[in-house]
This record gives structure tokens, C-alpha cells and sequence, in this order.
């Protein structure tokens, strides 16, 4: 039995593919431990493990998430949160730390404990057709010198980071790209673009789909096929118009249409067709298992989430890595992307119609769905992590419901 501590930033889309790794491994018999922001408590916990919060309540990460105010609140958030989380580790004594990749205290963490360190990618893996959001860019640099306190707020913590801490490793601008010896990426080979431009540190495990707690306040058997699932992701503010659109422009096509309405209140979007479902968060990977076709924001997690359901998708997206996803779906034929400025009824309308009446999207969408569960999710993600415990020589005796290694 080994002691893993996870270490991860507040947001559904970063957390959710963990969970089920978390469950998996505790059930194998390791002792796990897992920061995060009070929003996440019951899910961690229902996972199994002891749950560490971070001072201070939710971290929030900025909004809108620009790569220059997400550089300069990611150096302050782990200059502010490292002296709280090492006091937490060294208690612990973790084997083993895993932290998200956009998570520079978990790595300088491990640095600081000399604990071996694994990181998660829940975006694809980054590389020349996919970029990191906080790479060094022309665009990066534009924004610096229109925003000298930004930048400056920047400096000021990353000196302040060296000069309290072990920050060896730590990239110099990149700190949404953390990698270590070990990089687990929650999609499969066949969606990643490039596969072939990683070396074997990277191991792409395909989505992580566990049971999630059950939602009794979602009524199931109101659903009428065909199932139509709309949702712009739990992150960006979706406006009401936008949503209010995607039902009108569906609810023609549907039985039920489901709207995930995320940060938006359902009552802002005023009288909907009958058959419209609205919610701010429904069981999303529930509901793809009977959805038709979904129209979503190309958050990473959600599109490997229909793809894994084999659900055709329709990506609008809204900013971030999603115009990437985007591409890669066309690309692959699993379904249509549209700009938000053209999104109104008639487009979304037209394009909906064609997931749903032209097969090839669905044939391929099935065939991506294959390759999204052959890649082994949550299984191998907690064999991979074991394996590397065993090489690393910090893996503690074997436990009787200990590792079930695939090929
Ligand atoms: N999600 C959900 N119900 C909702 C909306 C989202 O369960 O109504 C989950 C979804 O299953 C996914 C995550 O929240 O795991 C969203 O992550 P994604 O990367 O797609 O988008 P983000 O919200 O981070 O922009």
C-alpha cells in the first residue's frame, strides 16, 4: 500500500477525470489524499479520499482566463498556497504526488519533498497544432507590454517563488504545461492530434468515466428520444441568448432536449418550448448515454465524454483550447464546428439536422468511440501510476486488492 496525494485546481473539468483514478486506487488499497477547493469536497470524498482543503475557500482561476492573467494567478496562487500545502505533505508523507498540470505548487511541492511526481493532462497534450495556454507567444508578449502590472505582478511572485522554494523544473513561462517523468493525458491516441510527437512519458489513458454519484433531482424518465444535449461547460458564461437559441434550434428536431445552462440561470432565459429540459447541471455523461447528438462549447472533457458515448458533436466554441478540439473533430468526422457569431437558430438548426440525419457522422463518432475506451481510462491511468510507484522504488507492500495490469 502506497500514500498518493492529489493535487488539483477547483474546476469540474480538471477534477471530474481524476475522480474516478482516485476511487480505483483506493479500492486497490493505497491511502490517498486529494487538495482542492470546498466545491469538490463531496465528490472526493465519495471517491474515497481524505479530502485537504485549500486556505482561503474556492481558488478561483481568472476570468476571463487570458494567458497573462492566468500566468500571473497561477505564480500568485502557488506562492500563497505552497506554505499550507507542504506543511499538509509533510504530514502526509506522500509516495507519491500527483497534480494537475496547470498545478506549478503540486510539482514544486514534490520538488521541496523529493516525492516522485506524476502530472495530469485533462486538455489534450500540448504540441506544435495543440498550444499550451500559457506558452511564450507573440501574443503572449503583446499582452505583457499593454499590461506592465500583470507581467510585473508575474515577476514578483516568480522571484519570490525561487527565492522561498525548490523550483527546479518549474518552467519559466509555460505553467500550464507542467510535465514530469510520468504525464497521464485523459483521451485516447487516435484523438490526440500528433500522436506520434510525444515520447513515452506520455501515456494516453482515454477518458476517465466512473459512476458519478447519482442525480435524484434529475428526472430521467421524463426523457423522450431523440435525446438533443446543448451545454457550453461549467467555466465560460454562457450567454442567454446563445442558450436560449440552441433550444429554439433544437426543439423542433427533438423528443427532449437537454440544456445545461452552467453558469447562467435557467429563468434568464425566459419561456422555452415544452420539450426543453433546462438545467444549470444535468448527469452529463447520463445523458450522452442516450443523446442523439450534443451541442457543445469543445470543452475537453465533454467531447471526449460523447465520444466515448459515440455521440456526433456539434462544437461552438468559446475560447481556451476549444477551437483545437474543434478542428480535431472535423477533422476526424465525428461532427461540425461553428463560430459563436454565427450561431443563431437557422445555423444551428441546419447543422444539428445534418449530425442527425447524415451517418457518417455517427459512424464515426462510433469509431472514435472504440479507440476512447481501448485506450483503458481509469484502469490503466491507476496501473500506470502504480507501475511508476514500483520504478520509482517509493511503492509500499503490495495490498490483496492491489492492481489489475492490462496489457
Ligand atoms: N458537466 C456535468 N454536467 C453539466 C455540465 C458539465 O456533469 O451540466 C461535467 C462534464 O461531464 C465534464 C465537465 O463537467 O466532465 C466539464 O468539463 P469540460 O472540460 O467539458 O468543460 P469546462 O466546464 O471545464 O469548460
Amino acid at each position: 500500500m502506497s500514500t498518493i496525494a492529489f493535487i488539483n485546481v477547483g474546476m469540474h473539468g480538471r477534477v471530474n477525470p481524476t475522480l474516478p483514478v482516485v476511487a480505483e486506487l483506493v479500492r486497490r488499497g493505497h491511502r490517498v489524499t486529494y487538495h482542492t477547493s470546498p466545491a469538490f469536497r463531496a465528490g472526493v470524498e465519495a471517491a474515497g479520499a481524505s479530502v485537504r482543503l485549500y486556505p482561503g475557500g474556492d481558488f478561483a482561476l481568472p476570468d476571463p482566463p487570458t494567458p497573462l492573467t492566468l500566468l500571473a494567478g497561477l505564480a500568485r496562487a502557488t506562492a500563497g498556497l505552497l506554505p499550507a500545502v507542504l506543511d499538509e505533505l509533510r504530514g502526509i508523507r506522500p509516495d507519491l504526488i500527483v497534480h494537475d498540470s496547470a498545478c506549478p505548487w503540486g510539482a514544486v511541492a514534490a520538488r521541496e519533498l523529493k516525492v516522485p511526481a506524476a502530472s495530469s493532462f485533462t486538455t489534450f497534450a500540448f504540441n506544435r497544432h495543440v498550444h499550451s495556454p500559457t506558452r511564450g507567444s507573440g501574443g503572449l508578449l503583446a499582452a505583457a507590454a499593454s499590461r506592465p502590472c500583470a507581467l510585473q505582478r508575474y515577476l514578483r511572485s516568480r522571484t519570490g517563488l525561487r527565492r522561498h522554494f525548490d523550483t527546479r523544473g518549474l518552467p519559466l513561462i509555460d505553467l500550464g504545461n507542467i510535465r514530469q517523468p510520468l504525464n497521464l493525458v485523459y483521451t485516447s491516441p487516435a484523438f490526440q492530434p500528433s500522436v506520434d510527437d510525444f515520447d513515452r512519458s506520455y501515456r494516453f489513458v482515454g477518458p476517465s468515466i466512473g459512476s458519478r454519484p447519482v442525480d435524484t433531482s434529475f428526472p430521467t424518465d421524463r426523457l423522450r428520444d431523440p435525446v438533443l444535449y446543448a451545454s457550453l461547460g461549467t467555466v465560460f458564461n454562457a450567454s442567454p441568448r446563445l442558450l436560449r437559441g440552441f433550444a429554439t434550434a433544437l426543439a423542433p428536431l427533438g423528443g427532449t432536449v437537454v440544456l445545461s445552462t452552467g453558469q447562467t440561470d435557467p429563468d434568464a432565459l425566459g419561456p422555452l418550448p415544452a420539450n426543453v429540459l433546462a438545467r444549470r447541471f444535468v448527469p452529463q455523461p447520463e445523458v450522452l448515454a442516450r443523446a442523439a447528438m450534443f451541442v457543445t462549447h469543445g470543452g475537453m472533457n465533454s467531447v471526449n465524454e460523447a465520444l466515448y458515448a459515440g455521440v456526433p458533436v456539434l462544437v461552438i466554441p468559446q475560447g481556451a483550447d476549444q477551437p483545437a478540439v474543434a478542428r480535431r473533430v472535423v477533422e476526424l468526422g465525428a461532427g461540425l464546428s461553428l463560430r459563436t457569431e454565427e450561431a443563431d437558430v437557422a445555423s444551428v438548426r441546419a447543422l444539428a439536422r445534418r449530425l442527425l440525419h447524415e451517418p457518417r457522422f455517427r459512424a464515426a463518432a462510433t469509431a472514435l468511440r472504440d479507440s476512447q475506451r481501448e485506450a483503458g481510462g481509469f484502469l490503466r491511468a491507476a496501473d500506470e501510476l502504480e507501475s511508476y510507484l514500483e520504478a520509482a522504488g517509493t511503492a509500499g507492500p503490495a495490498s490483496p486488492g492491489s492492481s489489475s495490469k492490462r496489457g
